[in-house]
C-alpha cells in the first residue's frame, strides 16, 4: 500500500521513544495460520521490525491502521522461534527476577497453542509453560555454584472462583498471602512437570462435559516458584506466573441466557478490569483498581510491582475475526505504554540474612523474658 513505508517510518520513532523508557510490558503479537486456505485475510504486511497492518476486509485500504509492537510473529513461526524470543526473560528469573507472561486474544487466536502447545501440552510441539521449566531445570542443573528449588502451583478462575488443578479434593492452605491458597507442588525433573501439566488439564477438563469450552471460558494460571542459594549463603526467590487467559471476544448479551451469560459477564469483568489496571498503570494514576477482579489482585505483583511482564497478543488473520483481531491490537498497544519501573532482582546477601536471624533469635529470646 501507498505511504506505507511513510506510516511504519513515523510508527517507529515513536516506538523507539517509548522504548527508551525502561521496564515497560513487552508486547509481542503472534498470528495464527489461517484455518483454511481459501480465507480472506485482514492482516496485510507483517513488518520484520514488529510492526503489523491490518485492513477492514469489507471496507477500502484506506481504513488500514499500522501497530507497532517489540515482535510480531507471522503465521509460520514455529514454537521454538517464539521460545527463543521468550527465553531472556525466563532466564532472568534464574538471577531473582519476577516475570509474568500472559496469553490474550480471542478465542481459537492460538493462546494455549502459544503457552501450552497443540493439545493442551501434550509432548509434541511444546508451548511456553513445559519450555520454560524445562530451560530452568537446566540451568539449575548447570551451575554448581547455586543450589534451586524449583515449586509450581496451577490455578483457574472460573467465574471469579479460583480453584486448584492440582488438588480439587481437599483445600490446602500454602501460608502465602501472595498467593492463592492452592497446593504447591516440588518438582525435579522435566517429566515431574509434565505429569503435573496433564493432572491439572485433566482436573480443568473433568467439570465440564465440553473441555474447549470451560478452557475458553476461564483464566489459567501457573505459577513457578524458584528459590536459589549461592555457597555464600546468598538467597533469591522469584516466581513466574503464566497464564492463559479467558477468549477476550465480547458475547452479545441477547445471545447468552443462563450460565453462557453469566460465564460471559464474569470474562468481560474481570478482562476490562485488567484493561482498567493497565490503564490507569500507563496514566501513572496514584490508584491503582487491582482489587476489582480475581485475576487482577493475583497478578498485581506482576502487572504494577517489581516484575518483568510480556503480553502475548493473539489474532486470527480471517477477515471476519477483523473486530475482534483490532480490539486486541489496541489493547496491546495501551498495554505496551505501561512503564513499570526497572524490576529488581530479589536477592539478599548471607551477611544480610545472619543479622536478620541474630534479630529474631534476640526478639524471641526477648519475648521469653517478658
Ligand atoms: P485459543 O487458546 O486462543 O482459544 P488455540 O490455541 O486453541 O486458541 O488455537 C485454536 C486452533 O488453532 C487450535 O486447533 C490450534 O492448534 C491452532 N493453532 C493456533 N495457533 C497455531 C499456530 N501458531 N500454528 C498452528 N496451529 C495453530
Ligand atoms: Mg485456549
Amino acid at each position: 500500500a501507498l505511504g506505507y513505508n511513510q506510516a511504519v517510518k513515523e510508527n517507529r520513532n515513536l516506538y523507539n521513544m517509548l522504548q527508551e523508557l525502561r521496564g515497560n510490558i513487552r508486547v509481542f503479537c503472534r498470528i495464527r495460520p489461517p484455518l483454511h486456505s481459501e480465507s480472506i485475510s485482514s492482516i496485510e504486511h507483517v513488518g520484520h521490525d514488529g510492526s503489523v497492518m491490518v485492513c477492514d476486509p469489507v471496507k477500502l485500504q484506506s481504513t488500514c491502521k499500522i501497530f507497532q509492537f517489540n515482535k510480531v510473529f507471522g503465521p509460520t513461526t514455529t514454537q521454538d522461534e517464539v521460545y527463543k524470543e521468550t527465553q531472556p526473560l525466563i532466564r532472568s528469573i534464574m538471577d531473582g527476577y519476577n516475570v509474568c507472561i500472559f496469553a490474550y486474544g480471542q478465542t481459537g487466536s492460538g493462546k494455549t497453542h502459544t503457552m501450552c502447545g497443540p493439545s493442551g501440552g501434550l509432548p509434541k510441539d511444546f508451548g511456553i509453560n513445559y519450555m520454560a521449566l524445562n530451560d530452568l531445570f537446566n540451568i539449575s542443573t548447570s551451575r554448581e555454584d547455586v543450589k534451586y528449588d524449583i515449586r509450581v502451583q496451577m490455578v483457574e478462575i472460573y467465574n471469579e472462583q479460583v480453584r486448584d488443578l492440582l488438588n480439587i479434593r481437599t483445600s490446602s492452605n500454602n501460608g502465602l498471602s501472595n498467593l492463592p491458597d492452592a497446593k504447591i507442588c516440588q518438582v525435579q525433573s522435566p517429566s515431574d512437570v509434565i505429569n503435573l501439566m496433564q493432572l491439572g488439564e485433566k482436573h480443568r477438563a473433568s467439570s465440564s462435559t465440553a473441555m474447549n469450552h470451560r478452557s475458553s471460558r476461564s483464566h489459567s494460571i501457573l505459577t513457578v516458584l524458584v528459590n536459589g542459594k549461592d555457597i555464600s549463603g546468598n538467597v533469591s526467590h522469584s516466581s513466574l506466573h503464566l497464564v492463559d487467559l479467558a477468549g477476550s471476544e465480547r458475547v452479545d448479551r441477547s445471545e447468552a441466557t443462563g450460565e453462557r451469560l453469566k460465564e460471559a459477564q464474569h470474562i468481560n469483568k474481570s478482562l476490562s478490569c485488567l484493561g482498567d489496571v493497565i490503564n490507569a498503570l500507563a496514566q501513572k494514576n496514584s490508584h491503582i483498581p487491582y482489587r476489582n477482579s480475581k485475576l487482577t489482585q493475583l497478578l498485581q505483583s506482576s502487572l504494577g510491582g517489581n516484575a518483568k511482564t510480556l503480553m502475548f497478543a493473539h489474532i486470527s488473520p480471517e477477515a471476519e475475526s477483523y473486530a475482534e483481531t483490532l480490539s486486541t491490537l489496541k489493547f496491546a498497544q495501551r498495554a505496551s505504554t505501561v512503564e513499570l519501573g526497572t524490576a529488581h532482582a530479589n536477592k539478599e546477601s548471607g551477611e544480610i540474612r545472619d543479622l536478620k536471624e541474630q534479630v529474631d533469635t534476640l526478639k524471641k529470646a526477648l519475648a521469653s523474658k517478658g
